[in-house]
């Protein structure tokens, strides 16, 4: 990874390598300048300073470019660029000490769920300008990356799609976006504990928060129980704050297992992982104000027990889906233009591909299976459920073309019907397959 200088004798300076305005140095030929950086916030600077509308992509941008002035920003990087050509910013604090975990917030995957991205901002800032006092305690314990604009440009249009229309939350298999492909990046380069998705809603009743653990059924039984007891504390404490009532769990729906949605693709990937939205039926500043009080939340339940949530990334790092005794077996078609893409996928994950065995159709079919383990011979090659899968077999057997139209990949739209998954298939092993020479 790199990363920033390493500044000698003091956290308290830092260089200033471009936009130099002060007396020259030494050396003409040297445009740095040593400047003392003062953290001068607190939490009450947080809360005071949210603000009563929308902050613009553009503002958020330089906004967040000025808090690479910090010290204590380990890297503020331009992770990727949104497909109208926006910086995408990461901002990361702490030193990536293997031995602590790492909580990820990522903002509005929808543009037009503006909040988050106020909050992450406000939180990125107060990590970057509050008193050691209050920030040094929490670095010891863990490290932290805020991704704080995943869709800038949605937030121009006001749109929940990104500049070419994609809903980025349906992106996270096929990664069809470079928003996606970028949130990929970031995640593996970040390696997080805990993964939160921060989006809003449009409110129900007393109701101005909602907060949802993932549900995919390969993700790790640790991480698992371990996004359910984050779950609950973010839960209590905007119960504390906003009283009781105020907030519930995401309500269960037939997609709710989707590996193509954040919170479960990464879930079952190893990181304990959260979305949680606020209500847009409440004034802007509440929305921003609920988004920061949950994030705080988040940061204080893993100060408290960093080992907890260390220890369930490790053992999904670990185990991987050992234990699961469903598979899912998933042919594709050479010709598919998402086919280079998922293949990508798969591999970078270390999974095996292969082609369907005495059959020659396999370069002109898809469909997807989910079978018991056991229906598979020795050296049948498998893509676990992890990778593709969001259903139990019982549920696949429902299927009909009413259902999952989050899926363009799926059946239906190939003009298979989904008594075809369960056939059984034998596989060849073939990791080059629909390679193009
Ligand atoms: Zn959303």
């Amino acid at each position: 990874m790199k990363m920033k200088k390493i500044i000698p004798l003091s956290l308290i300076f830092f260089i200033a390598t471009t936009g130099c305005t002060g007396p020259g140095g030494f050396f003409d030929d040297d445009p740095s300048s040593e400047e003392v950086f003062v953290f001068d916030l607190t939490i009450d600077d947080m809360w005071n300073d949210i603000p009563v509308n929308q902050t613009s992509a553009s503002d958020v941008l330089n906004l967040t470019y000025e808090l690479g002035k910090s010290p204590r920003v380990t890297n503020l990087t331009e992770i990727g660029y949104s497909m109208n050509g926006q910086p995408l910013l990461l901002v990361e604090f702490g030193d990536y000490d293997p031995d602590v975990p790492t909580v990820y917030f990522v903002a509005a995957q929808h543009g037009n769920e503006p909040a988050s991205v106020d909050s992450a901002y406000l939180l990125a800032r107060h990590f970057a300008r509050a008193i050691p006092e209050e920030i040094d305690p929490i670095l010891e314990n863990i490290n932290l990356a805020i991704f704080v604009m995943v869709n800038p440009d949605g937030r121009d249009a006001g749109s929940r799609g990104n500049a070419n229309g994609t809903d980025l939350n349906r992106d996270h298999m096929k990664l069809l976006e470079p928003e996606g492909k970028i949130m990929q990046k970031a995640f593996q380069r970040i390696h997080p504990s805990v993964t939160v998705d921060m989006h809003e809603f449009g409110g129900v009743g007393s109701i101005i928060f909602q907060v949802a653990a993932p549900q995919n059924p390969t993700t790790h039984p640790d991480v698992l129980a371990a996004s359910y007891v984050l779950e609950t504390d973010v839960i209590e404490s905007i119960n504390e704050e906003w009283g009781f009532g105020s907030v519930t769990n995401y309500p269960p729906t037939t997609s709710s297992q989707d590996s193509s949605i954040h919170r479960n693709h990464f879930a079952v990937h190893g990181s304990v992982s959260l979305l949680f939205e606020s209500a847009v039926s409440e004034e802007y500043s509440e929305r921003v104000r609920l988004q920061s009080w949950a994030a705080i939340a988040v940061i204080d339940e893993v100060v408290d027990d960093p080992e907890y949530y260390l220890d369930a990334r490790q053992s999904s790092d670990s185990e991987g889906q050992e234990g699961n005794d469903i598979v899912h077996a998933y042919l594709f078609e050479c010709s598919d233009p998402a086919t280079t893409e998922t293949l990508r996928i798969l591999k970078d994950h270390g999974f095996n591909v292969g082609y369907k065995s005495g059959d020659e159709s396999v370069t002109s079919i898809h469909y997807e299976t989910f079978l018991p383990r056991t229906s598979f011979p020795n050296g049948t090659a498998l893509v676990p459920m992890d990778q593709i899968g969001w259903r139990m077999i019982t549920e696949l057997m429902e299927y009909n073309s009413a259902k999952d139209q989050h899926y363009s990949n799926s059946p239906k739209d190939r003009g298979h019907d989904s008594w075809r998954a369960l056939e059984s298939v034998n596989y060849v092993i073939d990791n080059d397959v629909c390679k193009i020479e």
